[in-house]
């Protein structure tokens, strides 16, 4: 995926996460938020077209080398951009726990071996999302080894510019749950558990050897 960028459909119905994710609060988050940091990052590249053939993840993890007056606007949209479309893609109204502990879950293992096994690591989850002062997002990701870590991030900041592969993540910002959750970070985090997409989580974990960039 390179310039121009599209605004990526949801895969699945505006109110298919509900009762957990409330219809009104996904098509503002989706056509809104998200469509406005594609539409800016294609505008902050539309006057470099030596830039056009860069993909999303090169923008974000080699923003050292554009010019210096776009490198803030192209950081913060492409972030925002990679960031969305990965929360949107990891979430699905399936209840799809149980295929995590099929015995080929190369993902379950680690996560018992790492954390004693599911149910700590959502509650450790919970705790570092709740964590994050003003906005930002909370991943599960995994080191070039597979080695599983948990962290936050400011803002639009990634992962992967430090290299560290996305597992799934949930985004904090107050305009992904305000409208249904008001102040109630919990309820929201909560909520998100039921939605989960551990499919994609298990496939984002296996595709271990795949280059980041
Ligand atoms: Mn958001």
């Amino acid at each position: 995926m390179h310039y121009k960028f599209e605004l990526i459909p949801l895969p699945y119905a505006y109110g298919a996460l509900e009762p957990h994710i409330d219809e009104k609060t996904m098509r503002l988050h989706h056509d809104a938020h998200l469509k406005t940091y594609v539409d800016n990052l294609n505008g902050t590249l539309s006057p470099h077209p030596e830039l056009y053939g860069w993909t999303l993840e090169q923008l974000i993890c080699y923003a050292g080398f554009l010019p210096e007056g776009i490198r803030m606007a192209v950081e913060h949209n492409a972030g925002g951009v990679y960031n969305h479309n990965f929360f949107f893609e990891n979430m699905s109204p399936e209840k799809s726990g149980d295929n995590l502990t099929a015995p080929q879950s190369k993902l379950l293992s680690k996560i018992n071996y790492t954390y004693g096994g599911l149910e700590t690591l959502k509650k450790l989850f919970k705790t570092e999302a709740l964590a994050v002062f003003g906005s930002g997002y909370t991943w599960l990701t995994a080191d070039a080894e597979g080695n599983l870590k948990l962290l936050s991030t400011a803002n639009q900041e990634t992962p992967i510019k430090q290299n560290l592969r996305p597992i799934l993540c949930i985004d904090v910002w107050e305009h992904g749950y305000y409208l249904k959750h008001y102040n109630k970070r919990a309820d929201y985090i909560d909520d998100w558990f039921n939605v989960i997409n551990w499919e994609n989580a298990k496939k984002n974990y296996d595709e271990k050897n795949k280059a980041l960039k």
